[in-house]
C-alpha cells in the first residue's frame, strides 16, 4: 500500500489542477485516471476539440471572404480529414503537455478505475491488476458524461453525443441539434460552415437561454442571418430513423411537425460521474440529481473528502473545475482558502458570433432588488470591428443607478470570450461604470467596445 497526503481521482481540468497545486504546497500527491490520455473531457472531448474545429471554420469564412480585404484565394475548400488532423495533432500535444506536469512536479500517476474503499483507501483497477492507495486526503474529480433522452438510442451514426460528432469523418448534410446552450450552438457554428444544413431545437422560450434576453434575442437573430434555423419553446417528442434519415416529432406548444435530417445531436447537458466510486459505502452523499453534495470549500460529506467540478453542482465548466481545485487544495494545505463567488465567473460561447458574460443579467439585477441603468455600445460603431467585418452585436453594461457598480457585463460580437476578462477583474474589484470609463483603453481595439458601454451607461457614449 502506497501511502499520499492527497490521492485525486480523474485528471481532467478540475483533478490534474488540484494535483499541481498540491504537489506545489508540498502535498505527496497522487492522480488516479481511467482514460488512456490525462487531460478529462475538457482536453480530449470537450473545450480544446470543438474549439480546434471552430477555429478551422474560422479560417474556412476567413478565406471564403478574403476578396474584401483585397486577398485573392483561388479555389477555396477544404478537406474535413484535414481539418480532424488538426484536432486531434492538438489533443497529443495538449495531453502530451499534462504528462509532462505531472512528472516535473513528481505527482505518481496511476492509471485504472478508482474507487473509495474507506474514508482513506482508493483501490485502482488497472490493466496490471488492483493498487490500493492510502490518502490522508481524497479529491473526487471524475467529471460529467453527456445526458441521454430516454426515448433516443445514441448509436454514433444517426443520434450522436457531442462526443460521437466530434469524430465525424465528414460534416453530415443536414443536422438537428437538440438544446441551443454553449454545445449545442458551438457545433452548429462548426458544421453550418462546413455546409451542414443545421436546426436546433430548443425547450426554453430562447436561445441560450442563462444569457441575458437581450443577448439571445441578437444571436438568434445572428444565427439566422447565417442560415441556421432556430426553434425556441419546441418540444421534441420523438426520433427514429426512417430509411436512413432521422425523422424527429416536434410540438410548439400549438402544432405538431416533423423534422428530417441525416442526423440528430443530443445536446441536452451533462450527468455527473458517481457511478461505481462506493460513495454511499464512505458516507458521501449525493442530491437528487446524483451530484456530489459540498460546502463552500468542496468538503463533501466525509470531513478528509473533496469534490469538484462538474460533478458537483456548480457551473459545469473547465476553469470553475480548475478554479474549485485551487480552493480545495489550499483549505487541505491549511493555506487561506475563500469560498468562490460563482457570480463572477465568466461564461462563454465560442459560437459564430461569440457571446460572453460574467454577473447579473438585466432581469437578475432586477429580481435581486437593484434599480439598475443600462449601457449599450454595438460593435457596428467599433473601427477595429469594421476593419475586421466583424461588426455585429453589442456590449451591454448592467449597473446599480445608485451607486453606479458594474453588476453584470454581456458581450456579443468578435472576440466576445477573450474581451470578458476585463469585465471579470471590474466585477472582482467592485469597480463602476465611471472608473470603467475613466480607463483609457487603446485604440484602435475591440475593447472599445466595453469602453463605449461603459460611457453609454453614464450616458454619454462618445461614438454614437
Ligand atoms: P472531466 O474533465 O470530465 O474529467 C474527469 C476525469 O475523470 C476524466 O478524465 C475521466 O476519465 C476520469 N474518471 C471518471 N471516473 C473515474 C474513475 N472512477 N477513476 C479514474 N478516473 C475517472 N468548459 C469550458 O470552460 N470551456 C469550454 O470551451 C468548454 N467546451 C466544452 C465543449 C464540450 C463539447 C463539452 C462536452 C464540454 C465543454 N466544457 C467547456 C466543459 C468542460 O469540459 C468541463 O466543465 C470540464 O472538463 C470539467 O472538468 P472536470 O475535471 O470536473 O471533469
Amino acid at each position: 500500500m502506497k501511502n499520499y497526503d492527497l490521492v485525486v481521482i480523474g485528471a481532467g481540468p478540475g483533478g490534474y489542477v488540484a494535483a499541481i497545486r498540491a504537489a506545489h504546497l508540498g502535498l505527496k500527491t497522487a492522480i488516479v485516471e481511467k482514460d488512456a490520455k490525462l487531460g478529462g473531457t475538457c482536453l480530449l472531448r470537450g473545450c480544446i476539440p470543438t474549439k480546434s474545429l471552430l477555429h478551422s471554420a474560422d479560417v474556412l469564412d476567413e478565406m471564403r471572404n478574403a476578396k474584401k480585404h483585397g486577398i485573392l484565394a483561388s479555389e477555396v475548400g477544404f478537406d474535413f480529414e484535414g481539418v480532424q488532423k488538426a484536432r486531434k495533432k492538438i489533443i497529443q500535444k495538449s495531453a502530451a503537455g499534462v504528462d509532462y506536469l505531472m512528472k516535473s512536479n513528481k505527482i505518481d500517476v496511476h492509471k485504472g478505475t478508482g474507487s473509495l474503499q474507506s474514508s482513506t483507501t482508493v483501490e485502482v483497477k488497472g490493466d496490471s491488476g488492483t493498487t490500493l492507495l492510502q490518502a490522508k486526503h481524497i479529491l473526487l474529480a471524475t467529471g460529467s458524461v453527456p445526458r441521454r433522452l430516454p426515448f433516443i438510442d445514441i448509436d454514433g451514426k444517426h443520434f450522436v453525443s457531442s462526443d460521437e460528432i466530434l469524430e465525424l469523418k465528414h460534416p453530415p448534410k443536414s443536422l438537428i441539434i437538440l438544446g441551443s446552450g454553449a454545445v449545442g450552438v458551438e457545433f452548429a457554428s462548426i458544421y453550418s460552415r462546413f455546409g451542414t444544413d443545421c436546426t436546433v431545437v430548443e425547450l426554453l422560450d430562447r436561445a441560450l437561454p442563462m444569457e441575458d434576453a437581450e443577448v439571445s434575442e441578437e444571436f438568434t437573430k445572428l444565427f439566422r442571418k447565417r442560415k441556421i434555423k432556430v426553434l425556441t419553446g419546441t418540444k421534441i417528442e420523438s426520433a427514429k430513423e426512417e430509411k436512413g434519415q432521422v425523422v424527429a416529432t416536434i410540438n410548439d406548444g400549438k402544432t405538431t411537425s416533423t423534422l428530417e435530417a441525416e442526423m440528430l445531436l443530443v445536446a441536452v447537458g451533462r450527468a455527473p460521474v458517481t457511478h461505481g466510486l462506493n460513495l454511499e459505502t464512505v458516507g458521501v452523499t449525493t442530491d437528487q440529481a446524483g451530484f456530489i453534495e459540498v460546502d463552500g470549500l468542496m468538503k463533501t460529506s466525509v470531513p478528509n473528502i473533496y469534490a469538484i467540478g462538474d460533478i458537483v453542482k456548480t457551473p459545469q465548466l473547465a476553469h470553475i473545475a480548475s478554479a474549485e481545485a485551487i480552493l480545495a487544495v489550499d483549505h487541505i494545505a491549511g493555506k487561506k482558502a475563500e469560498p468562490l463567488n460563482y457570480l463572477h465567473t465568466p461564461g462563454c460561447t465560442y459560437s459564430d458570433p461569440e457571446v460572453a458574460s460574467v454577473g447579473y443579467t438585466e432581469q437578475q439585477a432586477i429580481d435581486a432588488g437593484y434599480t439598475v441603468k443600462v449601457g449599450k455600445f454595438p460593435f457596428a460603431a467599433i473601427g477595429k470591428a469594421r476593419i475586421m467585418d466583424k461588426a455585429e452585436g453589442f456590449v451591454k453594461i448592467v449597473s446599480d443607478a445608485q451607486y453606479d457598480e458594474i453588476l453584470g457585463v454581456h458581450i456579443i460580437g468578435p472576440r466576445a470570450t477573450d474581451l470578458i476578462a476585463e469585465a471579470c477583474v471590474a466585477l472582482r474589484l467592485e469597480s463602476t461604470t465611471e472608473e470603467l470609463a475613466h480607463t483609457i483603453h487603446a485604440h484602435p481595439t475591440l475593447t472599445e467596445g466595453v469602453l463605449e458601454a461603459a460611457h453609454a451607461a453614464m450616458g454619454r457614449p462618445i461614438h454614437m
